[in-house]
This record gives structure tokens, sequence and C-alpha cells, in this order.
């Protein structure tokens, strides 16, 4: 199995925030980046060492990445795995184009942990008005549509309250091949964030709770408040996952957890992960490095979280009036500004985030929430009124 120790060149498929903060780290460690990506002043465009200008599905452009990269990776789940496939026999691809088949495909995904017998979000295949209808007869209601491919954050979704909804909610999402799935009403979000090497080592961050708004994430906390046996059973759950796909690299798998102690598979994202953005300056190691690491054949890093920590997205919505003054975050001690060098802010884009360190006393995640929360709210713009 090819290792490739710092100095080699990391070639990543896709140029946005993951890739930027993959290639900062690499950086570090002395290895050379090469992206491909749609914009070479994006993300990770600004920060790398060699730029290759195509789509994700542009098979010309990824060869030449992939013939001048001694190791592929990729931030994002979206590279059709038949392009993954090609680039294979050019160079190491980690994770695997396999892998990224079963993923990219919510219905092979769902497959694959039944399959596995892990315990999932309760869901049924639509192609067809008839089976969309079956579906939503077994799945119940209130209901949730979702594509099978490319969908994130909330798009490509759509809820049905009742069977009359379904064909309109079907229709939102472009009758599209779908997944319907059970609405789960979950006490809380969880993400198990695990590396796996190239021996089949695993290392686990600790777990991290999520707050979405409108299906995106808003913040995350950790130590996440799970106990002790729920825990170990999201971690031998992850496990399972990893070993079963004969993972290499991070992978973040969502959770919910149910009133009764339940844990369901919502995701799984074959890469680093908006929820494990905490490790970039809680953790001994972030999950950036720790990606590079296990890809690269590198031992895995300590995965120890350094202090409490409270990670708020930064959306666009935050641009309304222009660059927010960054002023309060910069004032406070204890925050860390991340921004991703992204032009053209868009309402629920992601543009950069903040962590927020706790100071080690019991209550210091739900301190740095607040704080988080507080700092939120001084860069929100004021609506001008039109009158
Ligand atoms: P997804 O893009 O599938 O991860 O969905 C984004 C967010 O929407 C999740 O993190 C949940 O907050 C919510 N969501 C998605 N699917 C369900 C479901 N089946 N039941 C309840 N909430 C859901």
């Amino acid at each position: 199995m090819t290792r490739v120790p710092p100095g080699g060149v990391i070639g990543i498929l896709g140029g946005g925030q993951l890739a930027r903060m993959m290639a900062l780290e690499a950086h570090r460690m002395g290895y050379r980046v090469a992206v491909l990506g749609a914009d070479e002043n994006g993300s990770a465009g600004q920060v790398c060492d060699l730029f290759f200008k195509g789509e994700l599905d542009d098979l010309d452009a990824a060869r030449k990445l992939a013939h001048a990269s001694d190791v592929l990776t990729l931030d994002t789940e979206h590279v059709p795995s038949e392009l993954l496939a090609e680039l294979e026999s050019i160079t190491p691809v980690r994770p695997s184009a396999n892998v990224l088949g079963i993923v990219q495909d919510r219905l092979a995904q769902r497959r694959f942990l039944a399959l596995h017998k892990v315990p999932q979000v309760l869901n049924a295949e639509v192609s067809d008005l008839e089976s969309l209808q079956a579906a939503g007869d077994r799945v119940g209601y209130p209901c949730i549509l979702k594509t099978r491919r490319s969908g994130y954050d909330g798009k490509g979704q759509a809820r049905a309250e009742c069977a009359e909804d379904l064909q309109s909610a079907w229709k939102s999402i472009g009758n599209q091949p779908a997944v319907a799935e059970a609405f789960v009403p979950f006490e809380r979000e969880v993400s198990v964030l695990l590396s796996r090497d190239l021996d089949g080592k695993l290392v686990f961050h600790p777990i991290a709770e999520n707050d979405h708004r409108h299906h995106v994430l808003h913040t995350t906390r950790v130590p996440a408040r799970l106990p002790a046996d729920l825990t170990a059973k999201a971690e031998q759950l992850g496990a399972g996952i990893a070993v079963a796909m004969d993972y290499v690299g991070m992978m973040a798998i969502e959770l919910f957890v149910t009133k009764s102690g339940e844990l369901l598979v919502n995701e799984i994202a074959p890469r680093t992960h908006n929820s494990g953005h905490y490790t970039f300056g809680a953790c001994a190691t972030s999950q950036f490095e720790q990606h590079i690491r296990a890809i690269c054949g590198l031992p895995l890093g300590d995965s120890s979280l350094l202090r409490p920590v409270a990670m708020l997205n930064l959306l666009g919505d935050l641009w309304a009036n222009g660059e927010p003054d960054w002023t309060p975050v910069l004032a406070c001690p204890e925050a860390k500004l991340h921004l991703y060098g992204k032009q053209g802010a868009r309402p629920g884009r992601k543009m950069g985030h903040i962590l927020v360190l706790g100071d080690g006393s019991h209550d210091s995640a739900e301190h740095a929430v607040k704080v988080a929360h507080e700092l939120e709210r001084a860069m929100t713009p004021v609506v001008q009124s039109k009158s």
C-alpha cells in the first residue's frame, strides 16, 4: 500500500472550505497540495500549490490532477464514483471509489446499513408514483423525501405531512429517484467522528452534539451531552461501518438520539465534516491533519479534546449589509475566527465559523455555546426598513 511521506503531493477533488483547511494543515506538515475545482480564486484555490480548473465530473481535468498527485482525496462526496474508479488506475484514491459508490447514493447507503444491521431511520425507495404511495404507507407521516443523489444541507428534500402532500413534495424535488424517510422526533443530533488508517487502526474524536437550523448546522458543542453507554454504542456503530467499508480517512456519521435512547443513522459523510471543525483549534490533532495522516499512510494522531468548545457557523446572511464587523469576535480572547475566503455571500452559504473555547469548568461547553450565541447576535445585521 502506497505511503506518502511529507514532501509528497496530495490531490483534492473539490475546492471548498474542507479542501482549504486540509491544505492549510498539509502545508504545515510539509506536503504540497493540488486541487481540482471550478474557481481558482475559491476557498482552496487561494491556498493550494497547483490548481486544475474543472467541474467534478471532468475526467480530463481529474486525470491531470491524478498524474500530478501521490494520493487523491475529496472534499465532497459528489464526485462520480465511476470517475474515481478511473483515477484509481493512476494513483491511490482514499477513501476508495467503491466507498463513494455506496455513500453518494442515499438508497445504496441505506441498503448498505440494512445489510450490516446498523440501526437507521425507517426508509423506503421512491422511483415512480406507485412506489411513492407505497413508501408513504411504509414509513408513515410526517415523512421526508430526499433525492438519492446530490442533496446536502436540506437541499433536495421535501416534507410531506400526509398522503395528500406526497405528490407535491415529490414534484418539488424534481420527481427524481428518491428515498422516503420517517420523520424522527429526536432528542438530539450527534456525530461520530472517526479516522481509520491504512492498517485498519481506528481513532475517534470526541462525539459532537449538533444543533441544526433550517436543515443547516448552526452550532456544535463538545463534549456532547451523551451518557457514557450511548457514547460507547455510537462509537461501536461507527467502527462497524468503517470496517465493513474497509474505509481509509476521516468519516462522520450523523446520528439521531431518540428520547428512548435509540441511536439511528441519518447519514454518512465520507470525508472531513462541518461538525468536526471544532477539532481544528480544540483538539491535539484536527480532523484535517488526521485525514491527511490516514490517506498518506502515517500513524494517526492524538484526538484528545484540549478544551470544551462551541463551534458556530457563519452563514452568508451575516453579510446582508456588507462585511460583518468582526470587532466583537476579535475582542473575545477565547474566540477564534475562521473565514473561508469566499467571494459572494449568499443567504445560507457557509462563509466561515467561529470557535469559542471553554475554560475547563464543569459547565464550560454550555458557557461557550452562550458566548457563541452572544457573538452571533452582536454580528447580526440590523435589517433596514424600506419606509
Ligand atoms: P440531511 O441533509 O439529511 O443531513 O438533513 C439535514 C437536517 O435535517 C438533519 O440534520 C436533521 O436536523 C433534519 N432531518 C433530516 N432528516 C430527518 C428525519 N428523517 N427526521 C427528522 N429530522 C430530519
